[in-house]
């Protein structure tokens, strides 16, 4: 008789890391345990890198700015039941802010679960994930790995980006298939992200509305960034000559002191102006929604906007002109229609923006130049832009009520994709967005935290410096939310938005053999974050801000709900 010969075999592990592979993802972010401990083990072994975390959501916004950074899906990888959902917060803030991410999440037996029988981390978690993310997929069959991580990918980076989710319970690792029959079952994603080109007659829509412009204004959001179509809307902003505004994360598009910018006269240009090209933003409310006080006269504007979700059109008011494609496409199609027939803009209008500038940038200069302690927001501030006006390569995190409000108006931005910050909801991101984009980029980060925005992720500064990452951490500390001076009526606690006072933070980044520095002046600010941008160390500086500086709510204090009944 003939010996059999071996049979080589492969199994659940080793397809998922293929299936990976295959598809150009070279890093996972997540945070090890059952079941998924092996194969965090394996993935670094088949040369996959791995940046383990302290708690899933700091790890899911760590792939959540990945795939922001990339255009490629950031991959989160979490254990069953509790890991899942600390991961599912970043996976629907991923979905959110339409950031490309996989949530990779172990599972327990399915026919336990189902029954209801008390499993170890017990839950139905592709149930719940469901109405928080753009899919969602489980395989309980090894073969069927590879269309569901291609399934996945297509679904994450496709149309608008956004979060997807992956169940894979914990039995399916372990199945064994012939090896040359798993590797038939891989699917390499062939243009994950088509383009889609629009329509010629709504492009002519469009251009004739920007024609007959008096006060034209483009407005330029995040999804303008994720696009990478740097060069084609630098050149409709200058070919066209339209005054622009960016979204926050759209800083840095075209730099902040370009002539063309209208962020210094914001509340002008949005009142005042007749056509609006939105590119890649929503009306949402970071936008009031497209109307109110904000827009001036009701009816007095036309909105025109480019998005690749159909379903944003008249979301919040007619859109005049939709432009439903991909970024890059539409603004290609614009730039082939501004051409000899292009009339201009109205001289009035851009002398009246630069007016208001001027007087806005002045009046704002006057804030920052002061060195003085205890440190206010704006002196604190003055320095940072200085620190990112000399490395415009730096990226930076920002996150906090004042801490973020502010600096989005003072740090000025050179370069795309610089400025990460919360985007469309909360705090939280901090540290995750200041991992990933280290690893993914290679760039020095700062990241300008709120005392209070920094304890939601601060634990990951041990991450930080367990893979020694060139992250300078500014916690402006003004001992608590918004403020550190509330008290509790009755005398027995704590009020509800302050923290310890005078507390350290610099001491939490020396307890794991990073850099802490405490400051009290802008200049000594200044000085330390130089410092740590030029030696690349792990940092953390602790910027004495106070406590009595500050607003309810920074910029949005008009959000909160006020009590009308007044206890007797
Ligand atoms: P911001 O908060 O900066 O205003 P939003 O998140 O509100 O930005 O809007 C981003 C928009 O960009 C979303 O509506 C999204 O559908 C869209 N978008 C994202 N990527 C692309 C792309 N490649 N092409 C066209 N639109 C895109
Ligand atoms: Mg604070």
């Amino acid at each position: 008789e003939e010996p059999q010969t071996e049979q080589e075999l492969t199994d659940g592990f080793h397809l998922v890391i293929d299936a990976l592979k295959l598809n150009g993802i070279e890093t996972i972010y997540g945070v090890p345990g059952i079941p998924i401990t092996d194969l965090g083990r394996m993935c670094q072994e088949e040369g996959l890198r791995v940046i383990s975390f302290r708690h899933e959501q700091n790890a899911g916004n760590a792939a959540a700015i990945a795939g922001f950074l990339t255009k490629k899906p950031g991959i989160c990888l979490t254990v069953s039941a509790p890991g899942f959902l600390n991961g599912l917060t970043a996976l629907a803030n991923a979905t959110t802010n339409c950031f490309p991410m996989i949530l990779i999440s172990g599972s327990s037996e399915r026919e336990i679960v189902d029954l209801q029988q008390g499993d170890y981390e017990e839950m139905d978690q592709l149930a719940i994930a469901k109405p928080l993310c753009k899919a969602a997929f489980r395989v309980l069959h090894a073969e069927d790995i590879g269309i569901a991580v291609a399934r996945a990918i297509r679904a994450a980076v496709s149309g608008r980006p956004g979060g997807v989710y992956l169940d894979l319970p914990a039995k399916l690792f372990g199945q064994v298939v012939d090896a040359a029959k798993g590797e038939a079952s891989l699917v390499k994603v062939i243009d994950a992200a088509p383009e889609q080109i629009p329509a010629p007659h709504a492009v002519k829509r469009a251009l004739d509305l920007l024609k007959g412009a008096k006060k034209p204004l483009i407005i330029l959001g995040k999804g303008a960034a994720y696009a990478q179509a740097d060069d084609e809307i630098r050149e409709l902003v200058e070919k066209s000559g339209i005054p622009y505004i960016p979204m926050s994360m759209a800083k840095g598009l075209l730099p902040d002191n370009h002539e063309l910018s209208a962020g210094a006269a914001r509340s002008t240009v949005l009142k005042d102006s007749d056509v609006v090209l939105l590119v890649g933003a929503r009306l949402n409310w970071l936008l009031s929604h497209g109307k109110g006080k904000q827009w001036g006269e009701p009816g007095s504007k036309k909105f025109i906007q480019v998005d690749i979700e159909p379903r944003e059109m008249d979301s919040n008011v007619e859109i005049a002109a939709p432009l439903v494609g991909d970024i890059g496409s539409v603004v290609k199609a614009l730039l082939a229609g501004i051409d000899k027939s292009w009339p201009g803009v109205p001289s009035e209008w851009t002398s009246t923006i630069n007016a208001k500038k001027e007087a806005n940038i002045s009046k704002m200069a006057a804030k920052l130049g002061k060195n003085a302690a205890p440190m206010d927001f704006h002196g604190a501030l003055g320095a940072l832009k200085q620190v990112i006006k000399e490395r415009p390569d730096a990226i930076l995190v920002n996150e906090g009520a004042n801490t973020l409000d502010l600096a989005r108006g003072v740090i000025d931005m050179y370069k795309p994709r610089k400025r990460l910050d919360v985007g469309t909801w909360g705090m939280g991101i901090g540290m995750g967005f200041a991992v990933a984009a280290a690893i993914e980029t290679g760039k020095p980060v700062l990241a300008v935290e709120g005392d209070s925005a920094f304890g939601f992720s601060g634990m990951e500064v041990e991450t930080i410096c367990r893979y020694n990452l060139p992250v300078c951490i500014v916690i402006f500390n003004n001992n608590g939310i918004y403020r550190g001076t509330d008290t509790d009526p009755t005398g027995r606690d704590p009020g509800t938005t302050v923290f310890v006072p005078g507390a350290r933070y610099d001491k939490m980044m020396e307890a794991f053999g990073g850099v802490g520095v405490n400051v009290t002046t802008p200049d000594e600010l200044k000085r330390a974050v130089d410092a740590a941008m030029d030696s690349g160390k792990p940092t953390l500086i602790n910027a004495e801000i106070d406590p009595a500086a500050g607003s309810e709510s920074g910029n949005i204090g008009s959000l909160n709900p006020q009590s009308v009944v007044k206890k007797k």
